[in-house]
């Protein structure tokens, strides 16, 4: 055994990082261990929680659901990070809504955006029918813009419009 060996040996004693190993092997070092595993568990289980609570508002489907929650439980921060990046961008609420307001437009659009002569659909801000030329309303004399047989004042410049007919051409030719 060669000489430096043994000196180091003999020498365990006044050993510098001795003070060192000995707290490694402290209860102390134990607690803050013990602590350490602690943390790590509340971790794991508030991003598994997080997981459960985001994926809830976000995924419809049950299975897809339960992927999510058992990824954040099993892979922990990790899972949550590969979670956060995959997740749906957007809540089943809004998404619910969203397609609520598009029924309802659609609705709109084939309730009131048809000629009611020849049910051609038509915009808004048509004056005549493209198909059949009878004239959907009218413009207003001061400003030009649109406006509905029932209004009774233009809603954009406050001239009376209440009874000006429509161009008797137009019903002529229809
Ligand atoms: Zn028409
Ligand atoms: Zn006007």
């Amino acid at each position: 055994m060669p000489h430096w060996i043994l000196a180091v040996a003999a020498s365990s004693d006044s050993n510098p990082f001795q003070s060192a190993l000995d707290f490694f092997k402290s209860p102390t070092w134990h607690f803050i261990t013990l602590m350490f595993y602690f943390l790590l568990a509340v971790l794991w289980i508030a991003c598994a929680y997080w997981v459960f609570k985001d994926a809830r508002r976000r995924v419809d489907d049950k299975i897809i659901l339960a992927v999510c929650v058992l990824t954040g439980i099993v892979f922990g921060p990790l899972g949550l990070i590969v979670y956060a990046i995959v997740r749906p961008p957007e809540l089943v609420a809004d998404r619910r809504e969203q397609e609520l307001e598009m029924q309802m437009m659609e609705q709109r659009l084939g309730e009131e955006s048809r000629c009611s002569f020849c049910k051609t659909p038509v915009r808004d801000d048509y004056l005549v029918c493209p198909t059949c030329g009878r004239r959907l309303r009218t413009t207003c004399a001061s400003c030009g813009k649109p406006v509905e047989p029932s209004w009774r004042v233009c809603p954009y410049c406050e001239t009376d419009v209440h009874g000006s007919m429509p161009p008797v051409s137009v019903y002529d030719r229809a």
